[in-house]
């Protein structure tokens, strides 16, 4: 089954949305494996944030991830990253769907609430970077039947 990190961000948690954002994913069907909350320091957001080094909006990036507190996440299920990108919507809110996180409560990719990994290599990556293998949990949820279908393989 697809794995993908999530991470409710500085604004999110201040905003006290740790809530709203946990409850569309879990409303959406998919299940958690693993949450803490932390403060990210600058090596993590670094490493976290590489692929955007060169970005003239990196600097304020490292900044705004490493400001306060954030709560990561991992969420399980099908397809769990198409999912997860899907509820939050485009990097600019104002590119996002009505319904979508960062629509409903966002107005700039400065301060867009939440990150979600984009594909399966980043997943693996950015999970490792922020969990250690004993963090995540498995677990069987007996709702799961009324989710699902079990049969229809690993990232269906
Ligand atoms: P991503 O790796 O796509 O999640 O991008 C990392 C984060 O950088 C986004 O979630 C935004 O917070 C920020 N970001 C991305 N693009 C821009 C942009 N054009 N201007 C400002 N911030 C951005």
């Amino acid at each position: 089954m697809e794995r993908t990190l999530v991470i409710i961000k500085p604004d999110a948690v201040q905003r006290g949305l740790i809530g709203e954002i946990t409850g569309r994913l879990e409303n959406r069907g998919l299940k958690v494996v693993g949450v803490k909350m932390m403060w990210i320091n600058r090596e993590l957001a670094e490493r976290h944030y590489c692929i955007h080094k060169d970005k003239s909006f990196y600097d304020n990036l490292i900044a705004y991830i490493t400001s306060a507190p954030v709560v990561v996440q991992v969420w399980e299920g099908p397809k769990a990253i198409e999912i997860v990108r899907h509820t939050f919507g485009a990097t600019q809110p104002l590119d996002a769907n009505p319904g979508t996180v960062r629509a409903d409560f966002g107005m700039q990719a400065e301060r867009n609430l939440s990150h979600a990994s984009d594909g399966p290599e980043t997943a693996a990556s950015e999970i490792a970077n922020f969990f250690e293998p004993d963090e995540l949990v498995e677990w069987t949820r007996c709702t799961d039947p009324w989710i699902m279908l079990k049969e229809r393989g690993a990232a269906d």
